[in-house]
């Protein structure tokens, strides 16, 4: 076994800060927001990779279908599993096959999610510490459920699985948040060997509420043309979110984006697009190509205004009023997130992607057919069926996201061009 985080410390130090150095020094508006994302990613890593060598702290493993913000009332280090890939796959892809190499030779099947895959295979090979422990849900996938009991087995670390609803309405939220409550809370206690502090969890709540209402607020203006900032940055308040919600450094980066979107707004865009269509890129996009996004704008004219990863359903902040609501909010935001949704049934996802659609005057549709995601996959029958009733332009593009030997990003460039020179 190597020493935890081994990838994620020679990731920051060969790949995150030189380019971060690099950032700082270009005299460009677009990059110095870069380097705020940046910067928010080094810090957070260098937390993790830190809190790993200390038998005093815990890293909380979490899946989607929770958000950061109970974990920091424990003072643990919160790393949502889903977006660690993400990490690597446009940076040292031989770290990605690798992860994918060791869980497949391990005998998961090939077929499973590399998201799923990729995480296992990180386990395996030894990259999560051992101060860690997981907290997953049922949902919303096959291979979040199969991940993460053998990722339990490898790491021989406290788990707590828990029991999604897979409706949508406030109800489920309740009964959701009360399991929370019940289980999550005590199974904190256990591991933390530190009581849950009421007083605590509001300030935190009301922390990340304040980063809340500045993301909508920002999201609010990607409905203008044109938009404030270009498609790499635009998912960056929700990015922050899912990874800090309730850390007062995650409050003040949103803080900054905001800031200078407002600024952008009054004075003037730099390097404004000139845009030929507006897309809603349903489900997942493809993070092996950080500049795909600049491509479209710059070579199609054809602005991304938001995917399943750079947005939430955009609810609202958590309602403070009693510890109930907290929770009941609480549970609600993590329903709400990003893959979270693929637990609903494919009306819903179609329903989410329309208020989008709709919200930001798109007139086309990208839906990814993400190879391994049986939920996705599975409803693009009725969803090519509903968009050709509806009269709007969609494109079906198979694809890893995680993983660029299966469709490369060119070919996925031609099959963009070819749809948007018919529409
Ligand atoms: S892409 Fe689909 S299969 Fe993969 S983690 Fe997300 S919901 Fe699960």
């Amino acid at each position: 076994m190597k020493n935890p985080f081994e990838k994620t410390t020679r990731m920051i130090n060969e790949y995150a800060k030189p380019a971060l150095e690099f950032l700082r020094v270009l005299d460009d508006e677009d990059m110095k927001l870069q380097a705020l994302r940046v910067e928010s990613l080094v810090e957070r890593l260098e937390d993790l990779t830190e809190a790993a060598s200390n038998p005093e702290k815990r890293v909380a493993l979490f899946e989607f279908g929770l958000t950061p913000q109970l974990f920091y009332v424990f003072d643990c280090l919160p790393l949502c599993m889903e977006t660690f890939p993400m990490r690597f796959t446009a940076t040292q892809k031989q770290v990605v096959h690798e992860f994918l190499d060791a869980a497949e030779s391990s005998g998961l099947p090939s077929d499973v999610c590399s998201t799923d895959r990729f995480l296992v295979g990180a386990a395996l090979s030894g990259e999560f510490p051992k101060n860690a422990f997981f907290v997953t849900c049922s949902g919303p996938c096959d291979g979040t459920r199969i991940a993460y009991p053998i990722m339990q087995k490898a790491l021989e670390v406290p788990t707590l699985f828990l029991e999604l609803p897979s409706t949508y309405e406030r109800e489920s939220a309740r009964w959701y948040g009360q399991q929370i409550r019940k289980e999550l809370i005590p199974f904190l206690e256990e591991v933390t060997g530190k009581k849950f502090d009421g007083d605590r969890f509001r300030e935190i709540i009301e922390e990340s509420n304040r980063a809340y209402e500045l993301m909508l607020d920002v999201y609010d203006t990607y409905t203008t043309t044109p938009m404030p900032v270009p498609a790499t940055l635009r998912g960056f308040p929700w990015e922050m979110f899912l990874a800090a919600a309730g850390h007062p450094r995650a409050t003040k980066s949103i803080q900054t984006f905001h800031a200078e979107v407002m600024r952008r707004l009054k004075e003037g865009i730099p390097n404004p697009i000139e845009e030929k269509h507006r897309v809603i890129w349903g489900h997942v996009p493809p993070t092996f190509d950080p500049l795909f996004f600049d491509w479209m704008e710059k070579e199609l004219k054809v602005s991304m205004v938001m995917h399943m990863l750079s947005g939430s359903a955009i609810l609202r902040p958590i309602d403070t009023t009693s510890v109930e609501t907290m929770f009941e909010g609480y549970a609600w935001q993590g329903l709400d997130m990003t893959m979270s949704l693929m637990r609903f049934d494919s009306r819903k996802i179609l329903e989410y992607t329309m208020k989008l659609y709709h919200q930001y005057r798109c007139d086309s549709v990208i839906m990814t057919q993400h190879v391994g995601c049986n939920s996705i996959c599975g409803a693009g029958g009725i969803m090519r069926r509903y968009f050709q009733r509806e009269g709007i332009p969609a494109l079906f593009l198979e694809m890893d996201y995680n993983d660029d030997r299966i469709v490369s990003s060119d070919t996925l460039k031609n099959q963009i061009e070819e749809f948007f020179s018919t529409i």
